[in-house]
């Protein structure tokens, strides 16, 4: 099997790589072994202090309204956190004064949101809290298993169910201006979000509970439909375990499914994310990239890659594979030329294309770039 590009690691960075490169006409694939960090996506891009026309215009192609306003978003503890471009979920606020009084909703046995964490939060900022349960006959079902009743099984009956919720919220509503709910809606239609929004007449806003996060589900799921869409193939649910590499150029990479079918390519990216992924792998002597065993830049002693503060900065979260100024990861110290490393697997080896969701989105923006750029010949 032959493509123009092989991509290794399906979370966002994968993703961003792919419909750049399909958009273009190049066929590519990718390989990812399952789940990645968008299931615990907050909503919110870090270190996307701009927002790019290139970088909105790709998630609205894919159904995904990004809005960028710099300011503060309520998190799931009741604190405040600095943020910017983050999709429509996320309700964005200049400061932590976002209201007078506020009414917080969750569900009957639904134990993964914190509305007195929210509500001590909210006072400090001098806002009146009062807390209530909806009962809803939809969720009977699920509720009787508490393993069951988690965000994503939550969200399926309320994409459907959401004008009862809405119905239940304006019997409560008293002389709040505002209503805080959990992120447990528009798993597979944001829209869900817009019609609660118009029809609760005072804000809404949508706050995270323990993962999976739907939010960052969703955006998996209409990243991946659009890569389909463009013509992509993805591999789900199979791995890289090893590649033919010579003379400095990957020739195939092998996968625990295909066996002896190797994936050949005229370029490689590999997007298999940190430690959280398996993208990079530590024993007690030594981290390492299991695929190609590139070079990661770490500290030589290992008392050195943390620090015994757990609360404190961890310097083991900054190491990653070294790369050269294009994206070429390096093993021996040599770069290999149609290899690009993407996404959190550099760490903060690349600290001019940011952390988290902005590293992803800029290092996968500038590996389809080079793939791209006309050779000379
Ligand atoms: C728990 C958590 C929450 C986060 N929340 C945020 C947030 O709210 N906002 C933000 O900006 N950033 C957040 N981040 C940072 C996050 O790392 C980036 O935002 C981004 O999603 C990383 O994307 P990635 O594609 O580089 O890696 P990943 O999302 O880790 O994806 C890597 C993929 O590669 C696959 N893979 C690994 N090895 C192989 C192999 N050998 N073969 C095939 N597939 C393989 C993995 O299964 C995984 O699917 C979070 C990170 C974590 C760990």
């Amino acid at each position: 099997m032959k493509f123009n590009t092989v991509i290794i690691g399906g979370g966002l960075a994968g993703l961003v790589a792919g419909i750049s490169l399909q958009k273009a006409g190049r066929s590519t694939a990718i390989i990812s072994t399952g789940q990645n960090a968008l299931h615990f996506f907050s909503g919110t891009f870090e270190s996307m202090e701009e927002a790019p026309q290139r970088v909105t215009d790709l998630f609205a192609e894919a159904g995904i309204a990004l809005h960028y306003t710099p300011g503060v978003r309520l998190m799931p503890m009741g604190t405040f956190k600095k943020a910017a471009l983050s999709l429509e979920d996320i309700s964005l606020f200049p400061e932590p004064a976002i209201g007078h009084k506020a009414l917080i909703v969750s569900l009957t046995g639904y134990h993964d949101f914190f509305c007195d964490f929210l509500a001590e939060g909210l006072e400090k900022q001098g806002m009146q809290c009062r807390i209530k349960l909806l009962n809803l006959p939809e969720l009977e079902q699920i509720e009787k298993s508490p393993s069951e009743m988690r965000s994503v099984q939550i969200a399926r009956t309320m994409d459907r169910n959401w004008e009862n919720v809405v119905r239940e919220i304006r019997i409560l509503l008293r002389d709040e201006d505002t209503v805080i709910l959990p992120q447990v809606f528009g798993l597979k239609d944001a829209s869900v979000l817009s019609k609660i929004r118009q029809g609760i007449p005072a804000q809404v806003i949508f706050t995270g509970t323990l993962p999976p996060s739907v939010p960052g589900v969703r955006t998996q799921m209409l990243l991946k439909r659009r890569y389909e869409l463009l013509g992509g193939t993805y591999l789900m649910g199979d791995e890289a375990t090893g590649a033919h590499v010579y003379d400095g150029i990957v020739h195939s990479v092998v996968t625990h499914n295909l066996g002896n079918h190797f994936l050949e390519a005229d370029n490689f990216i590999l997007s298999t994310g940190a430690f959280f992924s398996k993208g990079l792998r530590a024993n007690p002597f030594e981290i390492s990239e299991p695929v190609f065993g590139l070079d990661v830049e770490q500290a030589p002693d290992r008392s050195d890659w943390y620090n015994p503060e757990f609360m404190r900065e961890q310097p083991y979260m900054k190491y990653g594979v070294a790369t050269d100024s294009s994206l070429h990861p390096l093993s021996g110290g040599e770069p290999i030329k149609n290899l690009y490393a993407i996404g959190s697997i550099l760490g903060e080896t690349r600290p001019e294309l940011g952390t988290g969701g902005g590293l992803a989105i800029r290092s996968a923006l500038a590996a389809a770039d080079e793939i791209l750029k006309p050779t000379a010949e």
